[in-house]
């Protein structure tokens, strides 16, 4: 057996069974074992009859008085048999297994694994699995992982093919530095799997467990560790703080700063002016804290001190609204020509104008987005990159920043992306961090509410009704037109027309051209309608000060953190909000979505989804994966210093990464879907 066996080859599985498990992702044996279990239940205990209460048990007896029925008044086939060992005999009732009867052997010994309940008035074993005691039991009388099914295949039937070929595991290789597992103390990765299928008994599952997660959390912390330390070998310039420059462009905002925005800038310039090696930091703030202005205040002092300033955005809309944000917080503070915005849409000759101008230093602050990153565009002088809304600056963006930049540039990454303290712990160490905990002041509260589906029509009149050039609306779709699933942008459309055909809309979504989306955005911008219809395309960012109620249709498609953000487009100007959830029933709402109701702080929202949901809520991204913790708990504080220190030992042991092949790959793929640093 080996892990490249295809399941085809096994014992027991056709060619159905084989395109089922294909379902699940399973191919080989190797996917085979890597199919983790949800849960488990225990069986491994073996209950004499006498001593049988009521609940999951496990027997070992042998079976009489076998009966065979069919209830024609219930419509219910139902085989009993008595069951007896050395101590006494109970009932056992299977329903809905014809062929049970036959399968019974007299005499045989077995194990029999089940719920033992009151059936009618008596007692019985409900349903019990049932195995020979000569075979080696797969699916009774020992810890019995329950697994991730699909139709046709059940925890029944991969169990057995896990005890058919359970020497595969033999040929499971370790991965990690024999180092770290001894400075660990956890078993080889081979047993461990076997464990977390196989287990013999709970102290081996719970080991099982715990050596997974630390392996997981291992992998995580260590490519953050590794990442901080690349960063180290750079040196960047120490960019002095002047301050009466600064209070004199802080003055000259708009708005007087929150306490939060003075501290952050002031950390960030701080990082600036006395390490040696580049600044790393990321800012948190919910939606509407006021990042862009800590930007500004940052950008600004690398400016005076004669560096350039690039402003990263995710969007060409991102892009152009910070250029206009930027463009009023500078002021006088910037000569025409020394801001410019970067974007796709230039033609060729204003592109090269801008191109030149960074080249010989006469920009001094360029916004634009990706295409910042273009082999023709350099800038020597590139002292500081912001970062916005962006989780995905990878390793090779840095190489190329560096080959295009004299120095290693500083880099301060804004995210309006809660990042719970557990899993920031973890990702990103002791990395520095800063917190906006409050927003501006003035600013109104969104009431969010959840509407279902037979108040959706009378929701719609309503907010139609009131709708105007400064009372204007966002109907969220969760996708374009998918035709299998509700409230996609066309079906909503046909709806929209139907009940309100004189409307005038807007619509938005990911499949428009950078500039379609641009003029409809300026077309929803200037009032030319009220209503746009969108996709989660308007998440990042955008600043539309009029739009005052937001309808998500489906919400149950959004990840919690998602749609706080969509939430955070409205309610941007002076006047209070409303976000309407419509959901597409009239069942009671989740959990999930009573709790987006009750808060409205991002970060406890974060934490409730990453319980829920898992790492994976926060970092579910779309070209580049998942982080997927799939034992780890982050709340298991032991485990985690536990991983850190063996992150550190990996470092000061001075163990070469390119050396472990497979340890290797894992650490580049969290790196590039986790990296924030
Ligand atoms: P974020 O990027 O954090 O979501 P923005 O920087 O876009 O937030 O700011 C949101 C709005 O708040 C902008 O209109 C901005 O001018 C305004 N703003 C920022 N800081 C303050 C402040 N200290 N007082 C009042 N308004 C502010
Ligand atoms: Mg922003």
């Amino acid at each position: 057996m080996q892990l490249s066996t295809k399941v085809e080859e096994l014992n027991g599985v056709g060619s159905a069974t084989a395109s089922a498990l294909r379902r699940l992702g399973i191919k080989n044996l190797g996917d085979l074992i890597n199919h983790y279990p949800k849960r488990y239940e225990d069986y491994s205990k073996i209950t004499l009859i006498k001593d049988a209460k009521a609940g999951q048990i496990s027997i070992r007896a042998r079976l009489a008085n076998i009966k065979s029925l069919y209830g024609r008044k219930r419509g219910l086939h139902v085989t009993t048999a008595l069951a007896s060992d050395a101590t006494g005999s109970m009932h056992v009732t299977w329903f809905n297994q014809p062929y049970r009867a036959a399968s019974i052997k007299a005499n045989a010994e077995y194990f029999l694994s089940g719920k033992y309940d009151f059936s009618g008035t008596f007692l019985t074993l409900l349903n019990p699995s049932i195995e020979l005691v000569s075979d080696f039991p797969a699916n009774t009388a020992r810890i019995l992982p329950v697994y991730p099914e699909t139709k046709g295949i059940t925890s029944h039937k991969l169990r057995k093919l896990l005890v058919q070929n359970e020497s595969v595991f033999k040929s499971v290789k370790e991965y990690l530095p024999q180092e770290i597992i001894d400075f660990a103390g956890i078993g080889s990765f081979a047993d461990t799997l076997r464990k977390l299928h196989l287990p013999n008994d709970s102290q081996e599952l719970q080991e099982a467990i715990a050596d997974l997660g630390f392996r997981e959390l291992f992998e995580v912390t260590l490519a953050s560790q590794l990442l901080r330390i690349d960063l180290q070998k750079y040196r960047s310039r120490h960019i002095k703080i002047k301050e009466s420059s600064l209070r004199r462009f802080v003055d000259g905002l708009p708005f007087k700063l929150t306490p939060g925005q003075k501290l952050t800038a002031w950390q960030a310039l701080k990082d600036m002016s006395e390490a040696t090696h580049p600044m790393n930091r990321l800012v948190e703030g919910d939606v509407g804290s006021g990042k862009t202005a800590i930007a500004a205040i940052v950008a600004f002092n690398v400016i005076k001190s004669g560096g350039q300033v690039a402003v990263m955005a995710p969007t060409e809309l991102l892009a152009n609204q910070h250029f206009q944000s930027m463009q009023e917080y500078f002021g006088k503070n910037l000569e025409d020509g020394e801001i410019a915005l970067l974007s796709s849409s230039l033609n060729t000759p204003r592109r090269k104008l801008v191109i030149d101008g960074l080249k010989t230093g006469k920009i001094k602050l360029i916004i634009g987005t990706h295409a910042l990153f273009q082999s023709y565009v350099e800038a020597r002088n590139l002292e500081l990159l912001v970062i916005d809304e962006q989780h995905r600056f990878g390793v090779n963006q840095r190489e190329f920043l560096l080959a295009k930049a004299a120095r290693m540039p500083h880099v301060l990454t804004m995210t309006a992306t809660p990042i719970p303290r557990s899993l920031a712990l973890v990702l990103y160490g002791e990395l520095d961090i800063s917190v906006l905990a409050e927003k501006p002041p003035g600013r109104q509260k969104i009431t969010t509410k959840l509407i279902s589906l037979s108040q959706r029509l009378d929701l719609f009149k309503a907010v139609i009704e009131q709708s105007s050039p400064t009372n204007q609306v966002f109907v969220v779709c969760p996708n374009i037109d998918s035709p299998d699933q509700a409230d996609s942008i066309s079906k909503t459309e046909e709806w929209l027309k139907k009940h309100f055909p004189n409307l005038g809309y807007g619509v938005i979504h990911g499949r428009l051209k950078a500039q379609e989306k641009e003029e409809v955005m300026s077309d929803f911008l200037n009032g030319k309608f009220n209503l746009l219809l969108a996709t989660t395309v308007i998440e990042v960012g955008v600043n539309i000060v009029n739009a005052l109620n937001m309808i998500i249709l489906s919400p149950d498609r959004f990840g919690l953190a998602q749609l706080h953000q969509l939430r955070g487009r409205v309610g941007r100007g002076q006047r209070p909000a409303n976000c309407f959830l419509c959901l597409n029933d009239n069942e009671p709402p989740t959990k999930r979505l009573r709790l987006i109701e009750k808060l409205d702080d991002g970060f406890k929202l974060a934490e409730a989804d990453l319980e829920l949901r898992g790492p994976g809520a926060i970092y579910g991204t779309r070209q580049s994966g998942q982080l997927d913790l799939r034992v780890a708990k982050l709340t298991d504080v032991k485990l985690v210093s536990k991983a850190r220190e063996a992150a550190k030992e990996f470092v000061a042991l001075d163990l070469k990464l390119i050396k472990y092949k497979k340890l290797h790959a894992k650490i580049v793929y969290l790196q590039k879907i986790t990296n924030l640093n």
